[in-house]
């Protein structure tokens, strides 16, 4: 490779991201003379500004702009597709790709944990925005045998399913909806937070897990110690996962579509840990 590379992620805002750390430890593994910045940008100005990075090297999209730039890519891939969102894009000649790793970044964050898996597992999940849509797309290709949705907004719920059932027909994954929270009864495998509840101090939890049988609940928000929703399921002796692995395995999935590379997981993910102010472990 010749040449100083730039990669960035364009999103408003973009200034607490971990990104810049998570890439500047692989590229520094790799011996890769690249840098990763953060880009504020507005929703008018993506147009110009995704060819323009996309060229210099690549990037990732956050929120708000995931969905627009679903629309704005040349080359979307199959999962963007079936998501509605690109959080990935870079060069191809003249046009720019674009892919949605947080799919692949959910399913392996969930194989490389042993307390939980999807293949035959009866999930519950929660939210039904962009996230959840990766999460669901994931569940349906490792074969989960089903996903329950409830999400605040039953509408959007609701319209996830009929876009996934159309968009990956042919999964054993049943996929359904739940008027209300007080609808999650049985026993899960696996319960998934992908609301934004947890991001806010003062958010209430996603589900009290009192009210259902899970066997293991994974957040796709991350903090500093956790989430309050992983401390309430350690609290109760629930093995929890926050979505910091998940965040690093996007980004390493992110690495394979721009540079062809192997990811160095476990540097980028110290390096996770370290900008998220944990200690190791
Ligand atoms: P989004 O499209 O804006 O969806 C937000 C979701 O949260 C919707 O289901 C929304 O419900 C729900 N919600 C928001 N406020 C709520 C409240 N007060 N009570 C109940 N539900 C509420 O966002 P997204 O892109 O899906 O992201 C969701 C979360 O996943 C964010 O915290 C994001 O940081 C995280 N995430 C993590 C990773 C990772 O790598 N770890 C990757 C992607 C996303 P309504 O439909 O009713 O508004």
């Amino acid at each position: 490779m010749t040449g100083s590379r730039l990669f960035a992620l364009l999103g408003w805002p973009v200034e607490h991201s971990l990104s810049p750390a998570i890439h500047g430890a692989a590229f520094r593994e790799l011996g890769i003379d690249a840098s990763y910045v953060l880009l504020p940008v507005r929703e008018e100005e993506l147009n110009g500004v995704l060819p323009a990075v996309a060229r210099a090297g690549g990037g990732n999209i956050t929120v708000p702009h995931k969905e627009s730039a679903a629309r704005l890519v040349d080359r979307p891939a199959d999962d963007v597709r079936r998501t509605g969102a690109c959080n990935c894009f870079w060069a191809e000649g003249d046009e720019v790709a674009g892919d949605n790793t947080d799919v692949g970044g959910f399913r392996a964050a969930v194989e490389a944990w042993q307390e939980a898996r999807l293949p035959g597992s009866r999930i519950l999940l929660l939210g039904a925005g962009g996230a959840a849509r990766a999460v669901v797309a994931a569940c349906r290709d490792a074969g989960a045998e089903s996903v329950e949705i409830w999400n605040r907004t039953t509408r959007r719920a609701r319209d996830l399913v009929r876009s996934s059932g159309d968009a990956t027909a042919g999964s054993g994954t049943a996929l359904s909806v739940l008027e209300s929270r007080w609808d999650a009864v049985g026993s899960y495998d696996l319960v998934v937070n992908a609301t934004s509840l947890g991001l806010e101090p003062d958010d209430p939890l996603p589900l009290d897990l009192t009210d259902v049988e899970a066997a293991a609940v994974f957040d796709l928000v991350y903090g500093r110690d956790g989430t309050p929703w992983t401390r309430h399921a350690g609290g109760l002796g629930l093995p929890a996962r926050d979505g910091l692995e998940m965040l690093v395995r996007q980004a390493g999935l992110s690495l394979r579509r721009w540079l062809d590379v192997e990811p160095p997981i476990g540097p980028m993910l110290d390096a996770a840990r370290s900008a998220a102010g944990r200690g190791e472990g």
